[in-house]
């Protein structure tokens, strides 16, 4: 069984993930298209989103900070270190 708190393979190396727990409801990449991505392999049984770039501008940080506060399924995560 997998542990519903790893993080996808797919997660750009930083501080932002997503963890397992994704729904795929692709709230995240509509809102920080930069930096989140939705998976699209058609194997899948449904999908769901990594993190595909870490933010680079203060911009972008926002973005991912909006997301992680909208995200239903408590997905995103940050782990507090810097990129
Ligand atoms: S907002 Fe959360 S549940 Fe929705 S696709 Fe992004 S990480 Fe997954």
């Amino acid at each position: 069984m997998s542990d519903q708190n790893e993080s996808f393979a797919e997660n750009a190396p930083g501080k932002y993930y997503i963890v397992k727990t994704c729904i795929g409801c692709i709230l995240c990449s509509e809102i920080a298209p930069e930096n989140f991505s939705e998976n699209t392999d058609e194997e899948l049984a449904f999908g769901y989103n990594y993190v595909r770039k870490q933010p680079e501008t203060r911009a972008e940080e926002q973005l991912c900070e909006e997301a992680m506060d909208v995200c239903p399924a408590d997905a995103i995560r940050n782990n507090g270190k810097s990129n």
